[in-house]
């Protein structure tokens, strides 16, 4: 099955754990600025967290956008850091990654859709957690 961006977004705002086990809640389609609206962001005391989705292979233009929705958040008490979520990355958007994450405040990595982030998932009956199709559920008191 082929996801769309839409898709992924909507699997990814319900269950947003499957980006990272803290992330409980996410807040969808931020507005920061006129024309920019990060997919999802992830916010708690300590920090803020961009996630921007691309659905096939992420390139320089999706690292810019990333970095601009940083630098947006950047300045406040919290920490600033970004996701940046897609089944891969070509060689020269992840070349640029890495050196503004040398550059910048604000700390950006690449999850991968099939790796990193599971790209079908099933509901746990008992639990209602979502999980990848192959992963047993880990949830504590669940089998
Ligand atoms: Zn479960």
């Amino acid at each position: 099955m082929h996801r769309t961006e839409r898709q992924i977004e909507d699997y990814l705002s319900d269950y947003p754990y499957l980006i990272s086990p803290e992330f409980e809640e996410v807040e969808r389609q931020v507005r920061l600025e006129k024309d920019q609206i990060a997919d999802l962001v992830y916010k708690d005391d300590q920090r803020i967290v961009v996630i921007e989705l691309k659905k096939d292979r992420a390139n320089k233009r999706d690292v810019e956008q990333i970095v601009g929705y940083c630098k947006y958040y950047q300045g406040g008490p919290r920490k600033v850091s970004g996701i940046l979520v897609a089944r891969s990355i070509i060689e020269s958007a992840r070349t640029l990654l890495d050196k503004e994450n040398t550059k910048n405040p604000f700390h950006m990595e690449f999850k991968a859709i099939g790796s990193d982030i599971p790209r079908d998932i099933t509901v746990c009956e008992e639990c209602g957690r979502a999980r990848g199709v192959e992963e047993d559920c880990k949830t504590l008191g669940c089998n």
